[in-house]
């Protein structure tokens, strides 16, 4: 067991009080009223509509993707520098996700390459906000607006991150979070599909309970093939609950993520993620590249001597196009990424859990210092 796990939920507000209350109340499936509360509070906290809760963060991507009818022979930009989950998406629908490198700085999709990639087949933009850190929104509406193609966000890392002045969830046609254990706001496993598109909403609603019509009286014939993503009334019980402190979690990550920030901004070769002008990140995982030349020290031999001292870590994840299962998909896997290959060769995540002590990040960040050039 490490000493300072890489992230663990907080979970000190009415969670308990609720799920006892659903047991209790015999409501463990999905219908029951905590469904309903936990969406509408959900997205009133977005700013937004409506709110779909589903059972995972792939589920509501795919969900809404579907919503937005993409299918076989379309294609959908994706970052090249994403959690596996944003591809796997698009490829359920039957379409092709295409991917577009990293910008060096925010670690998100590079908008000044998105347009060379867009084809008559594309469909939507998948921009996903890495670690919390919302995505260049205004130039990749302009681009969506110019070519017709709908915007939904990955907004599965950054529940409450904003940009100019507005929350994620309200950036785009739709978004999708997630709220694993490891998320700023969680349900332990569960997603939502946030929209304010009332045609968008509904069709949400129709597919995530297997085409059983919406209004209509039930006569067991279904008109289009639908999924099973419905949240059960348990874990929305959990996300209700979580809903209510969402601006106090948010406000321990954005500390946890500043003070990291300070302490660590000025050591050689150490490369931190940057924010948009325009954007306000919750620092959902604070990561760092390691420069080996100027640290002294590679990324391996970093997380290794961190490992020796308690301190969790998780390396970043591999760019898309260097995923096995995406080039047996046909996705074309060629070409250049070079931002997205430095992050995967050369960046980790330190703790960043909302519980995390400010003596621990102080602690962690004077390891990194003291052992670099060492
Ligand atoms: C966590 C995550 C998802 C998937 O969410 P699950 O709830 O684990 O299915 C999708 N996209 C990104 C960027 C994520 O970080």
């Amino acid at each position: 067991m490490p000493k300072i796990p890489v992230c663990s939920p907080l979970l000190a507000g009415n969670e308990l009080a609720y799920v006892t209350e659903a047991v209790s109340a015999g409501w463990i499936s999905s219908a029951g009223k905590y469904v309903t509360e936990f969406e509408n509070a959900f997205a009133a906290y977005c700013g937004v509509k409506h709110g779909i809760a589903v059972c995972n963060g792939t589920a509501a991507l795919h969900l809404a993707l579907a919503a937005l009818g993409v299918g076989p022979g379309d294609e959908v930009i994706v970052p090249d520098f994403t959690m596996i989950a944003s591809a796997f998406a698009v490829c359920y629908t039957g379409a092709k996700p295409v991917f577009v490198d990293a910008d060096a700085r925010t670690w998100n999709i590079d908008a000044s390459r998105v347009e060379a990639k867009i084809t008559s087949r594309t469909k939507a933009l998948m921009p996903v906000h890495i670690f919390g850190n919302p995505c260049d929104m205004a130039a990749l509406r302009q681009i969506a607006g110019r070519c017709s193609l709908a915007v939904l966000e990955d907004a599965a890392e950054a529940h409450g991150a904003e940009h100019a002045g507005l929350k994620t969830g309200k950036l785009g046609d739709l978004a999708a979070f997630s709220f694993f254990a490891n998320k700023n706001i969680t349900t332990g496993e569960g997603g939502m599909v946030v929209t304010d598109d009332e045609e968008l909403a509904r069709r949400c609603r129709r597919h995530k309970n297997l085409c059983f019509p919406l209004d209509a009286p039930r006569t067991y014939l279904h008109d289009a093939v639908g999924f099973n993503y419905r949240m059960s009334n348990l874990h929305a019980a959990l996300g209700l609950a979580q809903t209510e402190r969402a601006d106090h979690y948010r406000k321990l990550r954005m500390s946890h993520g500043l003070l990291y920030r300070e302490l660590l901004f000025s050591v050689p070769g150490v490369v931190l993620q940057e924010e948009q002008p325009e954007g306000t990140s919750v620092f959902w995982m604070n990561g760092l590249c390691v420069r080996r030349e100027e640290y002294g020290h590679g990324r391996d031999e970093l997380v290794a001597h961190l490992a020796d001292k308690g301190v969790e870590t998780r390396l970043f994840f591999n760019g898309m196009h260097r995923q096995p299962a995406l080039r047996k998909f046909g996705c074309d896997c060629s070409g250049e990424y070079p931002a997205s290959d430095f992050l995967a060769d050369n960046g980790f995540y330190l703790p960043s859990g909302s519980g995390l002590e400010e003596a621990d990040i102080r602690m962690i960040c004077a390891c990194i210092r003291d052992f670099g050039r060492d």
